[in-house]
Parts: C-alpha cells; sequence; structure tokens
C-alpha cells in the first residue's frame, strides 16, 4: 500500500465515500446519509447501468443461503416502509411456483424447499391450474411461495437516490476510482485527476469490489462473477399464458419463467464464471432457455424480443459480505449480493449502515437471522479472515 502524493487539487476531508452506483451503492449511502454526509462514486456516465438493471425482478421469501433469506424476510416490512415514503409500492403479488421434472429435482423439492416455511406442497394438477402451459404428464412434483412478489429494481433504486440527495448525500457519475491508498489515518481515493480523503470508505462495487480490495492493497475476498441470461420471448398466439401467472422455477435451478407484459421473461439460469465487465448474451444460453421451457410446456417459444446477461457476484459461502476488515481500518465491503440484492437491499442496506457507523444492528434484521438459524457473524467480512487470498 503506498501513499498518493503530487495530487494537483486541493485536499478535502469528507465524509463517508461510497464506490459503486447500483442497489448496493446507492441503498447504503442513503442509510448513511441519515447521521453525516456522503459522496457516492460511479465510474460509468449512469447508475444501475450493470447487474441492477439486468435483474428478474423478484421479491421471494425462503430464497438463498441462510443470512441471505433473513435479510429477505426482514426486508419485506422495510419494503412496505419505503412504499410509504414513496406513495407508490415497490412489491406487487406474484406467487413463485416451483416445479420438479426429474428424480434429482423432485429430491431437491422434497429435501431442501418444502422444509422453509414459506414453501407450501401443490399436487401436479394443482401446478397446473395454476400454469396451464406446463404438461401435466412430465410433471413429478410441485410447490408454491404464495408470498412472492414482483420487485421494482428500477424504481428503488430512484427512491434510494432520491433519498441520498434529500439528506444531503452528493453523487459523482463518470468518477472511477483509480487509486486507493492511505493517506495518514485516511483513504485518498483517486479519481482521474481529482481525488477525495475520507476516514470511512465503502466499496460496494458488485463484480469489481475485489479489484478495489487490490488497489488498497487489501486481500480479495474471493468473489465469483457468475453470468446468467434472461431472455424476453415472444408468446405465440392461442397459447396459454396470463398476464397473472406465477414466477415458474425448475426445482433444480435450470430454468425460469414469467410474464412480462404480453411476452415471456425466461432463463437457462446458468452460472458461468466471468470477469468482472459487461458481458453480452450467448445465443446457445438464450436458445437453452428456450428448450428447456418448451420441452415441459405446451408453449412452443421460437421469437426472442430481447436478451440481456449480467453478474450475480458471490462470496465463497454465498453470504452477503458486510463492514470491515480490522486490519484497514475505515475500508469497509458491501458485497456478494449474488441473485439477491434487491430482495435483501431494505434491510442490507439499513444493517450495513449500522455495522459502518458502529452502531447497534437493527433489531428486526438479528431477529430475522435467528428465525432462519443464523447469526450476524454469517454477514460480517471479518469472518472471512484477514489473509485470505484469491480463491
Ligand atoms: C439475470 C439476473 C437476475 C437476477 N434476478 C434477481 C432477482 O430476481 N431478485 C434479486 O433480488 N436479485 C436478482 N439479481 C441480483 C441483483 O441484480 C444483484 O444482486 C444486484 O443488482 C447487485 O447490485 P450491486 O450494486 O452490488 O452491483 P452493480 O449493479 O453491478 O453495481 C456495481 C457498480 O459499481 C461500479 N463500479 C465498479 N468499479 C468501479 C470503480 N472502480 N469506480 C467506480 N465505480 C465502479 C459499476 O460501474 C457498477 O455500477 C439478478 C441478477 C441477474 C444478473
Amino acid at each position: 500500500m503506498s501513499e498518493v502524493r503530487g495530487y494537483s487539487t486541493k485536499v478535502r476531508s469528507h465524509g463517508v465515500v461510497v464506490v459503486g452506483g447500483g442497489i448496493a451503492g446507492v441503498s447504503v449511502a442513503a442509510e448513511l446519509a441519515r447521521d453525516g454526509p456522503v459522496v457516492l462514486v460511479e465510474g460509468e456516465d449512469e447508475l444501475a447501468k450493470h447487474t441492477t438493471g439486468r435483474s428478474a425482478a423478484s421479491y421471494i421469501p425462503g430464497h438463498g443461503a441462510p443470512p441471505a433469506r433473513a435479510l429477505v424476510a426482514a426486508s419485506r416490512a422495510r419494503f412496505d416502509a419505503l412504499a410509504d415514503e414513496a406513495g407508490h409500492p415497490f412489491l406487487r403479488p406474484r406467487p413463485v411456483l416451483h416445479v420438479a421434472h426429474d428424480e434429482d429435482e423432485e429430491r431437491t423439492l422434497r429435501e431442501e424447499m418444502l422444509p422453509l416455511a414459506a414453501v407450501t406442497e401443490l399436487t401436479p394438477d394443482g401446478a397446473v391450474a395454476r400454469w396451464p402451459a406446463l404438461r401435466r404428464d412430465l410433471l413429478r412434483a410441485a410447490a408454491v411461495v404464495e408470498d412472492a412478489q414482483d420487485a421494482d429494481p428500477l424504481g428503488l433504486h430512484q427512491h434510494y437516490r432520491r433519498a441520498l440527495r434529500a439528506r444531503g448525500g452528493e453523487i459523482r457519475t463518470g468518477a472511477p476510482v483509480t487509486v486507493i491508498a492511505r493517506h495518514g489515518e485516511s483513504w485518498r481515493v483517486g479519481l482521474g485527476d481529482d481525488h477525495l480523503d475520507t476516514d470511512t470508505l465503502v466499496l460496494a462495487a458488485g463484480a469489481w469490489t475485489d479489484r478495489l480490495l487490490a488497489l488498497a492493497g487489501a486481500a480479495p475476498v474471493g468473489l465469483r462473477p457468475l453470468r446468467r441470461t434472461i431472455a424476453i420471448v415472444r408468446v405465440p398466439e392461442g397459447a396459454p399464458v396470463r398476464r397473472d401467472d406465477p414466477f415458474v422455477v425448475s426445482a433444480g435451478e435450470r430454468w425460469y419463467a414469467k410474464p412480462e407484459g404480453e411476452h415471456l421473461l425466461v432463463s437457462p439460469s446458468e452460472e458461468t464464471p466471468a470477469e468482472p465487465g459487461d458481458p453480452r448474451p450467448d445465443e446457445l444460453d438464450v436458445a437453452r432457455a428456450l428448450e428447456h421451457v418448451n420441452a415441459v410446456t405446451t408453449l412452443g417459444l421460437r421469437s426472442v424480443a430481447t436478451s440481456w446477461t449480467g453478474l450475480r457476484t458471490f462470496a465463497p459461502d454465498r453470504s452477503l459480505v458486510i463492514g470491515d476488515r480490522p486490519e484497514h481500518r475505515g475500508l469497509h465491503l458491501f458485497a456478494g449480493q449474488g441473485g439477491s440484492g434487491i430482495e435483501t437491499a431494505p434491510a442490507a442496506a439499513a444493517l450495513a449502515a449500522a455495522v459502518i457507523r458502529g452502531a447497534a444492528p437493527p433489531t428486526d434484521v438479528l431477529a430475522a437471522l435467528a428465525d432462519q438459524g443464523t447469526t450476524l457473524d454469517a454477514l460480517l467480512a471479518t469472518r472471512l479472515g484477514a489473509a485470505t487470498g484469491p480463491r
């Protein structure tokens, strides 16, 4: 780690500096701005250009590893509170239908999903009644999460952005962080010709977070960006698809499908390792999504209206990564949101802000963690150890 010298601009001491303008960055910045000045720094000219703008926009109780599941649960009431603030909802009901088409999927459904409180078994006939496009003859087992919702990721992002500004926060776009160095007791964050000095630096840069840790001379978390593709497909005339159909997910996470306006949103649910960046869809992944859905339905999907790919970024244990590394005072992480960065945002941001400020963690989050049989330690960055190398 080196000291930065020779900057021509005047040295300014800022409040908290948050790097990354996706949902992680804006949500934690808005929470931190309740207590003091915050500057949010985003490398792109616009916010939410990467993973946050590319999700499937769902909120699913019971989704993810236990710590994420707890944050999903604790976010529910917080989504409602945010809706009251904004004057419009960020969630709309859309049950999730889990379907099993072979022995492995049926085992997963019975052993991993049905024990969850949010998940209820359905008969195959019951599942077909919920989604008439399914072929009854191929279906082995099914379950439903009645309380699942469609989320509004960009609306939520915009709400946090507004809240950040209203609380006096500053947002800088087109400002990629290129240097992070110790400057006395502070961190100096280099932005091309300019820089910011801060005692509290929060890295909330999704797939890029390990690269920023490397800039700071800190050990990486071992974050793994994994590609996932979504295609929006035209529904053939006369096909049994309704706008209020459920979000249908294969129990083995091989595909999913849900209505998107008059079209259908489908994904092959792939998890292909990738470098941080701006991935584009691979035609084979798009074709695979259609193939999977066509194999178990009567839909005969053929025509793709548009498609995109995003990076879901996971820590080695698939839990979010919140808080500091004690050996790098003032350097904090809010990363590893994986496939749950939207559905966990309200609770995760409140928790992260409390941990970063050294305040008591929100009691609703602690209660939700206990309900899931887990603890705060499962989320704290310190669990990853100081000497963790690349994995
Ligand atoms: C196909 C798909 C489906 C998904 N479905 C769901 C879902 O249904 N529900 C759900 O909850 N989640 C879902 N997710 C996951 C969710 O979208 C992510 O967890 C979330 O968007 C991650 O947000 P983020 O802010 O961490 O990352 P990002 O949105 O990627 O933001 C990181 C930001 O950091 C910036 N940055 C990087 N390096 C620098 C630098 N050096 N200087 C300045 N800025 C920098 C980047 O430009 C970027 O804007 C899905 C994801 C995908 C890809």
